[in-house]
């Protein structure tokens, strides 16, 4: 039986659905895993951070119309798949912010 956890992406419901990522396994509720077909969905396993990014708009600015474009064929077959990204650190996390200001005072 698996236990019930928090969502880690909206961090408000409960659930014992979880996904396995290349940085381990995230919690995701039934709203979130719905979500997650629409938008691209980043966790951050180190500080918690969730980033969306809508599928149509990442298709238009990775690849724009172009059909035989590689990024964009990869992408049109993760359109209606839920997307869920684990990542090991984010632009938010705090060691990631103090490593910056130290090169801003060098
Ligand atoms: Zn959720
Ligand atoms: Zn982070």
């Amino acid at each position: 039986m698996s236990k019930i956890v928090e969502c880690c992406v909206c961090k408000t419901n409960t659930t014992t659905n979880t996904v396995e990522t290349d940085e381990g396994t995230i919690a995701v509720c039934h709203e979130c895993a719905d979500d997650a077909k629409k938008n691209f969905i980043f966790v951050c396993v180190q500080c918690g951070g969730v980033f969306k990014r809508d599928k149509e708009e990442a298709e238009l600015r990775w690849g724009g119309k172009d059909e035989s474009n590689p990024i964009v064929m990869g992408l049109k077959k993760l359109k209606d798949q839920q997307v869920i990204i684990g990542i090991s650190s984010c632009i938010e996390c705090p060691e990631v912010a103090a490593e910056e200001e130290e090169i801003g005072h060098a």
